[in-house]
């Protein structure tokens, strides 16, 4: 019996339920992934992150060859044109089997509902698996039977569950042994260079040995400083791994294994470090649960309902200005820039911008939301939207809209040197250290060729907080 593995976003050949349990119950496995150009254009995906996709896939399907599995690659427009292509697909090959691993986006599962309805008419199981959480997100709930609607409460729930889940982990090492889809599918290597974009390898590497000889190097040497060092934006106090498990080539299971094997039973006492980092990727899971369990947010709208009627402004000039990294505010400034040239920004920068477009500026998060999309390496939609619904003080646990980020305290405290603010300004570079953070008061600011700040601080927290209250009072 033939079985077809889809690959969505998981690209890896290890680690991959789906993948294991077709070559472990099949004589024949195929690999598939859809090439949907009008998709990525409707999800405004950043032309870095299809680079990482389209390197990975390449590579990806060097590693599936060495297992035996061909990767076939298959061009339709979006979501509406797989459920056909699948089907046509399944009755050329007799194949009786498809598996893959869910998806939870709003979109992604109506397309698999329908997937799975022209499969069944045809007779063609679907298997699917949940590798792209560590919980999957029907399997925590409250007392009542309902999703909870804050972190620390799943939080509890979410570690039993990975610590039992963890026990019982043997390192699937999948014995895969079949060939391609005889004849019919075309090679499609071509059509996916061309979103290749001119990306230097070197930064994001795509080969699975490499990811995760990093990661390891990560576990092992710097994890230990990571509560000491992963606010801190010019030192490399992170993973860096969310590109990677944006597109699946490393499972958030994989990479707790890995912390597993190296930090033991400490990874699951509170004060330690590697704790902390698993608490991160709590946060990844939980905003993936909101998603699943709150499909209004895959809609445009705010997790707190009531907000979807709160008047952001519409000031066109000064959202230039953020984009641009043109704000006068440096730790703003040089964030955006960094985004803007690398396709990166460090999770305490993406706080920092966030509160400052929705609060200073009060412009809707939704405009950064899609400027994110289309401008990061590692562009997820859960995880973006969840940061800045919470930013913007509208999603879960959202910071009470009164707490707003001073941005020159934030940039002093994160960046006291001006390291990473010189990285990327270098018109301040004759600033004194005193004024780097505030160079508009500096004697020689004119002479420097750097904006005055696009709004005074305090006057734009007082008139967010009036804005915040007169809409909440008038609800
Ligand atoms: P580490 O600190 O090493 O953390 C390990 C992993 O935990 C990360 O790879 C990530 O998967 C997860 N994680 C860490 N922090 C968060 C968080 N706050 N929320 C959810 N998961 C987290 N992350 C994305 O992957 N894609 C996005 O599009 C995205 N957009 C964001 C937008 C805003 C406004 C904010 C505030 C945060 C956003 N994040 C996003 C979360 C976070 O900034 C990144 O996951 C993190 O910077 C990745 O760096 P790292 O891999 O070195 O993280």
């Amino acid at each position: 019996m033939s079985a077809l593995v889809w690959l969505r976003s998981d690209l890896r050949a290890l680690w991959n339920s789906p993948l294991t349990y077709a070559s472990q119950h099949h004589d024949k496995v195929s690999a598939l992934f859809f090439i949907t150009p009008g998709q990525w254009q409707e999800y405004g995906l950043a032309g870095i992150k299809l680079d990482l996709i389209v390197r990975r896939l390449l590579v990806l399907k060097t590693e599936l060859a060495q297992r035996g599995v061909h990767l076939n690659l298959i061009e339709v427009k979006g979501h509406r044109q797989v459920a056909d292509s699948l089907a046509e697909l399944c009755q050329q090959h007799q194949i009786s089997r498809v598996y893959f691993n869910a998806e939870y986006e709003l979109d992604e599962r109506r397309r698999d509902k329908e997937v799975r309805r022209r499969l069944g008419s045809l007779g063609v199981d679907v298997g699917i698996f949940h590798d792209t959480c560590l919980v999957r997100p029907d399997r925590i709930l409250n007392k009542e039977g309902n999703a909870y609607r804050v972190f620390t409460p799943y939080f509890h729930q979410w570690l039993d569950q990975v610590q039992n889940h963890l026990q019982a982990v043997v390192a699937p090492t999948p014995v895969l042994k079949s060939d391609k889809l005889s004849g019919a599918v075309e090679e499609n290597d071509e059509g996916l260079r061309r979103f290749l974009s001119a990306s230097p390898d070197s930064v994001w590497p795509v080969g699975q040995q490499q990811i995760m000889e990093n990661l390891r190097s990560f576990f092992v040497h710097r994890v230990a400083e990571y509560p000491d060092r992963r606010d801190i934006p010019a030192e490399q106090g992170t993973s860096r791994l969310s590109p990677y498990l944006s597109i699946g080539a490393v499972s958030p299971l994989q990479a707790t294994n890995l912390l597993l094997n190296i930090h033991g039973g400490r990874l699951f006492e509170t004060g330690s470090a590697a704790f902390a980092w698993l608490r991160e990727l709590a946060w990844r899971d939980f905003y993936r649960y909101v998603m699943y369990h709150f499909p209004h947010v895959c809609r445009y709208h705010c997790f707190l309902e009531k907000y979807d009627n709160f008047r952001w402004y519409d000031d066109q000039a000064q959202f230039e200005a953020w984009c641009q990294g043109k704000t006068g505010f440096p730790i703003v400034d040089a964030a955006m820039r960094c985004l803007n040239e690398t396709g990166w920004m460090h999770n305490r920068l993406r706080m920092i911008v966030a509160s400052f477009l929705t609060k200073h500026l009060l412009l809707p998060w939704r405009w950064g939301e899609d400027y994110f999309m289309a401008h990061l390496v590692d562009g997820d939609f859960a995880s973006n939207n969840g940061g800045w619904q919470w930013s913007a003080s509208v999603g879960t646990d959202a910071a009470p809209y009164f707490r707003i980020f001073n941005p020159t305290t934030q940039g002093k405290k994160y960046d006291a040197q001006g390291n990473f603010i010189l990285a990327w300004l270098p018109e301040l570079k004759a600033v004194p250290l005193k004024y780097l953070h505030e160079p508009h008061k500096w004697s020689g600011f004119k002479s420097l060729s750097y904006p005055a700040p696009i709004v005074d601080h305090a006057k734009a927290v007082s008139r967010t907080k009036a804005h915040f209250q007169h809409f909440l009072e008038a609800t």
